[in-house]
Order: C-alpha cells, then structure tokens, then sequence
C-alpha cells in the first residue's frame, strides 16, 4: 500500500487530535482578528478565541452558510491581505451571484498536497500519466487535479474537459494511466471509446478518481467494467480547498477525509445539533490550515456520515460515506449547481409565461439531462405553433446564459402542472443514483 503523507495519513486518533486543536485555536484567532464578519458573528453567541481551547469547543463556534459568501462578495471573508492572495477561483451561486475564494501560495501547496494524497490513493506514482479532462479555469477541478499530479512527479496531461475524440486519441497515444473527470464524463468516453473502435485493452488505463457530481455505486461498476480501472470516489467544494477534501482509498469503502486540514462534523440540519459518528446529517467543515479564506464549520448541504474505525489500508484519516444527497434543493447537473429559483427567476423576468413550472432532470445515455416544463398562459394557448417554439427557444437561450446550461424548454397546457397545496414540487429527478 502507498501513501503519500504516511504521517498525517496514519496518524494515532490522539495525535490527530493534537494536531488539530492547534489548528483550530489557531485559525480561530486569526479569523477573529482578520475578518469582522466573524468577529461579530463569534461576539453575538458571546465567545471569544481564548474560549476555544479543545475540539470539544468546536461546537461552539458559529456557522458559516453560503448565504454568508455572497453577502460578503468578493472578498469579505478573506483573511490574509490581498496582496497574499495568489489565486482567485469562483463558483456561480443562487441568484447569479458567483461566489470568490481567494488562496495564498501556502494555499495553494495545501492543495497540491492534499490532492497528491488523493491521486496516491488512486495509485498514482512518479511513472504515472494523468489525463485530467475536469474543466480548467474559475473552476477549481481541472487545476486541483493538476497540482496533485505534479507534486506527485506524474506526467500530466492538461487537456481539460470537452473535444472527446482527442481525449480518447491521447489516452491511446500518450498511455494515460489515470483519468481524472467527472463519473458521466468518465462513462460518456467508455461510450464513444466502443464506438471509435478502440478496445480497453488498448489502453494503459488503471484506475479514475472521478468526482464533483454524486454518483452510484452501479455507475460505478459500469465505468469499472467499461474502461477496465478502478474507480475512485474524489470530494471536494471550492469553498473549501476544491477538489481533495476527501478520497476513497483502494478499499472504496468511504472517502477519507484529510483531517488534518479540514475538520469534518455531522449535523441535523435542522436543529444544528452535533450527530455521533455513523448518524447520516450534514457535513459540515472547518479548514485549520488555510490562510487566505479559512472558514469556520461551514455548512455543504451534503448529506453523508463519518467512521472513525481504521480503515484496511491502513490510513487513520476519518471516512466519510459516499454523498448521498443535499438538506437544500440545489441540483447538480452535469457538474453544474442549479437551484429550481434560479430557473423561476429567468421565468418571472421574462414575464411571458405563467408561473408554474417543473423540471425534469435525467440521465440518459449517462449523461444529466434537464427539460423545463413551463406553463402557457391562457391567452398564448391559443397562439400559433410558430409564436409557441419561438417562446421556447428565446426560454432556452436565456436558461443558458443566466446557468450556463443546456436544457430543453417545452411549453405545456394551462393547468398540466401538478398544484400543490404545501410546498410546490419543482423537480422530478429520475437520475437512480
Ligand atoms: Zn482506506
């Protein structure tokens, strides 16, 4: 078995533990000193940094949502000066809004580390070729996975995501060995790979560490069969360092998370309350290394579980259970976030429908598919066809500029969609995963 980081990765639960509340202190003082959206957060539940003196004191220490990034756009909640921060990332949020997280160089070598361990983990060495087809740019996947594979001394590929027929020429060509994308990109190539006439045994390929979207055990197997590798399960949010919070290991049997960077607690979602390991709640995470935009138990909407029991491989690190689902109603398509309001927002603006609206969202083909159903108006019922498609393309143009996603539009009957007498069903996913 390798490691990368046997240290920190095989460490006695006493030592990480020690190691972490040295952490925590001090990122709590530095926060509170650096940034006054915390400072006042911390003085309204009336504690101060010399209060946090254990990890047991963890529980203590206020919440930060998402709601909080985009209130403090762009860079309220940076801790270090800007004049340290070497990198900006950005993901899109609710209302368009995009949220910024800024990382200093130290940052940035955190992430190269963690995202080391994470390819070691999928067997990655210094003879490896990494194809790291994740998007390259404000998203954090394609760089992450970059930084990894370099540290490690691996031959990278950075042929970021899309153009599928020189991705699967290269990974001939070149003997790529380890695929990094997301688990429908990694199925979608096994596709077009049979239909090119190019067989797995052609191929140099081991193993995949696939990530950014929540995915089944049964897509799981079909990547595995398909490409002939071993899949490895990759989590991370750009909130939080981006890719390489957390990874399976060989055994893939939950993902490990790298604690001694990032704290990971399970919460009810609605009382907020601490769960014991093995409950499903919240995941919630505190980074204790980072210097540029630390936060303090920030809330990911992703529903998972924690085990502390020591894991085959040998690693210590706390696993987390496969992501399986999220407390809000934030979908990911295609790696992409949509929440249903964004979608009701394009359609109110627009003023041309009624109001009602359901979105279908599949995989077909193993790819994420979205159709919005949207109602017509009593009066448009009436419409020519030509008026009717031209309203859907203008619908769809704009989904796709305000999202940055393909969806097909289509114009339904007065009174087709189901109403509710609580709260309305938005969304019918159909994905089984
Ligand atoms: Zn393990």
């Amino acid at each position: 078995m390798q490691y990368w980081n046997p240290t920190y990765e095989c460490m006695t639960r006493e030592e990480m533990q020690r190691v972490q509340t040295e952490r925590l202190i001090n990122t709590v003082k530095k926060i509170y000193h650096n940034v006054p959206f915390f400072r006042d957060k911390m003085q309204k539940k009336g504690i101060e940094p010399c209060d946090i003196k254990s990890l047991e004191d963890l529980k203590n220490l206020p919440f930060t949502y998402k709601q909080d990034l985009r209130d403090t756009y762009p860079y309220g909640l940076f801790s270090a000066p800007l004049s340290d921060i070497v990198r900006l990332h950005a993901s899109s949020g609710t209302t368009g809004k995009q949220i910024v997280v800024g990382y200093t160089r130290r940052d940035i070598d955190t992430w190269a580390e963690v995202m080391a361990r994470t390819l070691a983990n999928a067997g990655a060495t210094k003879e490896s070729f990494v194809q790291v087809a994740y998007g390259y740019g404000l998203f954090t996947g394609g760089l992450g996975a970059h930084y990894g594979a370099e540290r490690i001394g691996a031959s990278v590929i950075p042929i970021s995501g899309g153009n599928t027929k020189r991705q699967l020429q290269i990974m001939k060509d070149f003997g790529t060995t380890i695929l990094a994308c997301t688990p429908s990109y990694a199925l979608y190539l096994a596709e077009e790979l049979a239909e090119a006439g190019i067989k797995k045994e052609d191929l140099k390929l081991k193993a995949g560490v696939f990530g950014a979207e929540p995915w089944s055990s049964n897509m799981r197997k079909e990547i595995e069969e398909r490409l002939g590798i071993i899949a490895i399960d990759i989590y991370g949010l750009s909130e939080i360092i981006g890719p390489g919070v957390a990874t399976e290991c060989h055994c893939q049997n939950g993902l490990h998370v790298q604690e001694d960077h990032f704290i990971p607690e399970i919460i009810n979602p609605d009382t907020e309350e601490v769960l014991p390991p093995g409950t499903k709640g919240e995941l919630v995470f505190t980074t204790i290394t980072k210097e540029g935009m630390p936060l303090i138990r920030y809330r990911t909407r992703d529903i998972s579980s924690l085990n502390y029991d020591k894991c085959e491989c040998g690693r210590t690190l706390v696993r987390m259970s496969k992501v399986s689902g999220r407390s809000d109603d934030m979908l990911i398509i295609r790696g992409v976030n949509v929440f249903p309001s964004q979608i009701e927002s394009v359609l109110l603006e627009m003023g041309e429908t009624a109001p009602h609206y359901l979105l279908i969202v599949d995989r077909i083909e193993n790819l994420d598919t979205l159709e919005v159903w949207v109602e017509m108006t009593q009066g448009m019922f009436s419409d020519e066809v030509k008026k009717i498609e031209d309203l859907e393309r203008k619908i769809k143009k704009e989904i796709e500029n305000t999202l940055g996603i393909n969806a097909k539009v289509k114009l339904v009957e007065p009174k087709t969609i189901e109403r509710s007498e609580g709260k309305a069903k938005r969304v019918i996913d159909k994905r089984k995963i």
